[in-house]
């Protein structure tokens, strides 16, 4: 339920109705805006919400019939911009996180990171903790790889997101990295979304490979409610029938869920994909569909990678797609790291 307040309520009134529905045993997010307070009330109580109606100060109740609250609209209508220092992930620039797959070497993870950087990429990708279909594959290199990763990020200007496969990884990734990736296999470890909801850094929520878009946000729900507001979608391609290609990358999910939540949507075109010469034009649609950042793969030696090397673009080809991004954000009224970092003489 959300308890729109009336615009001239006095904060006596307001913490009235907190009082009153804490009380009957609900959790409520305040969301204040400039001129009125909206109640976002959770728990496990069935309330009748003519009590709230009547209480003074109050505008309308409104009865929520999708089951997330935190997630939608109606609780915030304005986007949400999750902020790591200057990148604002949300707001009107596209925001490009790309890297390997896998974090393999020092060299390999390093070059990976000088390439997208120097083509625009604000964050660095890389797994240290991997989840591969066979356990006889490369599982990832733990805290070894984290290391390499923070240091390749460090020394190239870039956020750094990895991979959180277990609640037992949370405190060592955390220590590392500024986002936590949760894959596409975890996107209902509830376990894990709950303690990743009590964590002060932000999430990037993958769709699972056969989940609905209401189940995705319920997803997200978890890691709301918890209190940590800092959660980004991320459509990487689901499950269908057609097997041209690894996934079906849902660009329609992008326009779908950003009418019904307030979060900042972010495409994953490589696992989308699965080849790397079709990530560009899905990254491409993506931005031109309105995703507020991209997570690519980018790999200085795609074809000796230890993971997803098919679908791993070569550093010049994910310049190439930036040039490409640079032309079709501003067409629909977004922005995108200008020039190539070299020729600004940042690098
Ligand atoms: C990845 O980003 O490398 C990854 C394993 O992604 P997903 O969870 O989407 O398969
Ligand atoms: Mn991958």
């Amino acid at each position: 339920m959300v308890v729109v307040m009336q615009e001239r309520a006095s904060e006596e009134q307001i913490e009235a109705v907190i009082e009153r529905l804490v009380d009957l045993g609900m959790d409520v997010h305040r969301s204040s805006g400039a001129s009125r307070t909206v109640l976002g009330v959770v728990g496990p109580n069935k309330i009748d919400s003519a009590l709230i109606q009547i209480l003074d100060g109050v505008k309308e109740v409104v009865r929520i019939s999708e089951p997330y609250k935190l997630a939608g609209r109606t609780f915030k209508p304005n986007d949400t911009v999750v902020t790591i220092d200057d990148v604002r992930i949300g707001g009107d620039e596209v925001i490009v996180m790309a890297g390997p797959c896998s974090a393999e070497t020092e060299e390999q993870v390093d070059a990976s990171a000088a390439a997208v950087k120097r083509a625009g990429a604000k964050v660095l990708r890389g797994g240290a903790f991997k989840p591969r279909s066979s356990p006889y594959s490369f599982q990832g290199l733990g805290e070894v790889g984290l290391r390499m990763l923070r240091d390749a990020a460090n020394a190239h200007g870039l956020k750094l997101i990895s991979e959180v496969m277990d609640v037992s990884q949370i405190d060592l990734i955390a220590r590392y990295c500024d986002i936590f990736q949760v894959g596409a296999r975890n996107m209902q470890n509830f376990t894990l979304l709950r303690e990743l909801g009590h964590q002060q850094k932000p999430v990037l929520l993958k769709r699972g490979l056969s989940a609905t878009i209401e189940e995705w946000l319920m997803s997200a729900e978890y890691i709301l409610s918890g209190g940590n507001n800092g959660v980004i979608l991320c459509e990487r391609g689901i499950r269908t029938f057609e097997t041209a290609t690894r996934n079906t990358f849902d660009i329609s999910a992008i326009p779908v869920v950003k009418k019904l939540s307030h979060l900042p949507v972010v495409a994953d075109p490589s696992h989308g994909a699965g080849r790397r010469d079709m990530v560009a034009p899905m990254a491409r649609a993506a931005v031109a569909a309105d995703a507020d950042g991209l997570l690519i793969e980018v790999h200085n030696d795609p074809d000796r990678a230890l993971s997803d090397g098919a679908q791993s673009m070569f550093p010049a080809q994910f310049e190439r797609l930036m040039a490409e991004l640079r032309i079709i954000a501003p067409a629909i009224g977004r922005s995108i790291c200008l020039e190539p970092v070299a020729r600004r003489g940042w690098a």
